[in-house]
């Protein structure tokens, strides 16, 4: 890939990386609607802006994504789709496709990898992004399963013998990536300039409006919540990027 910009990592080994160009296509996949948006949504946004045609992929339904008990499960659901569609047209993500699995209940097995390396061989992306599945002490099952099944679909997207029906008689083609940018890094090896992005991140954030209460800490004073919460966006990314706007990956070449 092409090189814009220097950024020092601090982390990591404390080696320097030079972060890419915008890609021609990316593929994003995240567990749950907004993990994406938290993890790279000021790279995406970025790479938007100039050019790339992103494709978001959220692999289960959202459906445990609120405090309260009670909540109708299937309107959860298409709110959060919805909230979803609106914070990838705020990142300018063309666009988005739902696997549909029951949140909390994220298993991978090969028909997971099958559904993802089918996305993989149609939308060709350069780059993948997606959960670290090595980090460690994460709680959230989905997290760790999004990530391993991430992995093993680029393993299989890029192999034509498996899922062999997929080529023939699928009419699809065996589809190797460039990089693989993993978010929320056990080991940080590579940063994107998040500068010009973290505005779209935050109002990206802020359209999962059924998650203000749960993961935003937005609830009685939203007003000052709102800010508080945007601030926090903004010291993480420069705790990044050791002063400049940055969100960090464990970048996998040669996939
Ligand atoms: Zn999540």
């Amino acid at each position: 890939m092409p090189v814009s910009r220097e950024l020092r990592i601090e982390k990591g080994g404390g080696s320097r990386e030079r972060a890419p160009d915008a890609p021609k296509r990316a593929l994003a996949i995240g567990a749950h609607p907004d993990d994406v948006e938290f993890g790279a949504g000021a790279t995406l946004a970025r790479w938007a802006a100039a050019g790339t045609d992103i494709t978001l992929l959220v692999l289960t339904d959202g459906s445990k994504g609120t405090w309260d008990s009670g909540t109708d499960r299937s309107g959860l659901v298409r709110t959060r789709q919805e909230e979803q569609r609106a914070a990838a047209d705020i990142l300018g993500i063309r666009a988005v496709e739902f696997l549909g699995r029951t949140d909390g209940d994220l298993v991978s097995t090969v028909a997971e990898r099958a559904l993802v390396s089918a996305v993989i061989r149609r939308c060709r992306p350069d780059v993948v992004l997606g959960h670290d599945p090595w980090r460690r002490y994460r709680l959230h099952p989905d997290h760790q399963r999004a990530g391993t099944i991430t992995i093993e679909a680029i393993v299989a997207a890029r192999d034509a013998t498996f899922h062999a029906e997929q080529i023939d008689p699928g009419g699809l083609v065996a589809h190797r990536p460039a990089t693989l940018l993993l978010f929320e890094p056990e080991e940080p090896n590579h940063c994107e300039p998040a500068d010009e992005g973290l505005a779209a991140k935050v109002d990206a954030l802020l359209a999962h409006r059924s998650q203000w209460r749960s993961t935003m800490g937005i609830d009685t004073d939203p007003d000052a919540e709102i800010a508080a919460f945007a601030t926090r966006v903004r010291d993480t990314a420069l705790d990044v990027g050791d002063g400049v706007p940055a969100e960090e990956f464990h970048r996998i070449d040669d996939l």
